[in-house]
């Protein structure tokens, strides 16, 4: 059995110890994923984000999840697609990374991520899955503690992105 899965739905609604929030550098807020995380969560996760002084695209820092069904918030800025010859592959599976080694040493078992970047940042979806999807592989395969991560998409289009990168990883693992 994979503990990659990949849903339909709202990141807000899932009941797990982390949820990631696609997030900016000031991790202030925004648009997308991040407003609807700040609104569910209440001002409780302004104010202690206020305390943490940005991130880098590509790392990543965790809250509490306050009025949120999670426990935790780990908040990744992606990086912006300007084509690809930004660093932007590198950038992107940095972040799942980053998010996973937060939610191991914070001791989650099951953690849930949007799709990172494939919104306002513009990255093409497709792409994006196949790098979350074979991060996240790899990261599993040498952290037996995380029981399951999934792959909570908010489109159809999105999801049959997701879906098609995980029958490619499965079928060469
Ligand atoms: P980015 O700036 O990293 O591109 P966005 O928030 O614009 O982030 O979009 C990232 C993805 O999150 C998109 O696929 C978008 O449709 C999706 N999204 C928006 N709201 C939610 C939500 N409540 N739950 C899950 N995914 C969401």
């Amino acid at each position: 059995m994979s503990r990659i899965e990949i849903i339909h739905g709202d990141i807000t609604k899932q009941a797990v110890d982390a949820i990631v929030n696609a997030a900016n550098c000031s991790l202030l807020g925004g648009g997308g994923v991040d407003g609807a995380i700040h609104r569910a969560a209440g001002p409780e996760l302004l104010a202690e984000c206020r305390t943490l002084h940005g991130c880098e695209t590509g790392k990543a820092k965790i809250t509490r999840g306050y009025r949120l069904p999670a426990k935790y918030v780990i908040h990744t800025p992606g990086p912006v697609w300007r084509g690809g010859t930004h660093r932007e592959d590198e950038l992107l599976a940095s972040c799942y990374r980053s998010c996973l080694t937060l939610a191991d040493e914070n001791g989650c078992k099951t953690v849930d991520f949007p799709s990172i970047s494939t919104g306002v940042y513009a990255f093409p979806v497709e792409r994006a899955a196949g790098i979350a999807i074979r991060t996240i592989g790899a990261f599993l395969a040498d952290h037996p503690a995380i029981e399951r991560v999934r792959m909570v998409c908010f489109d159809s289009r999105t999801r049959a992105a997701y879906d098609a990168a995980l029958r490619e990883w499965e079928a060469r693992a």
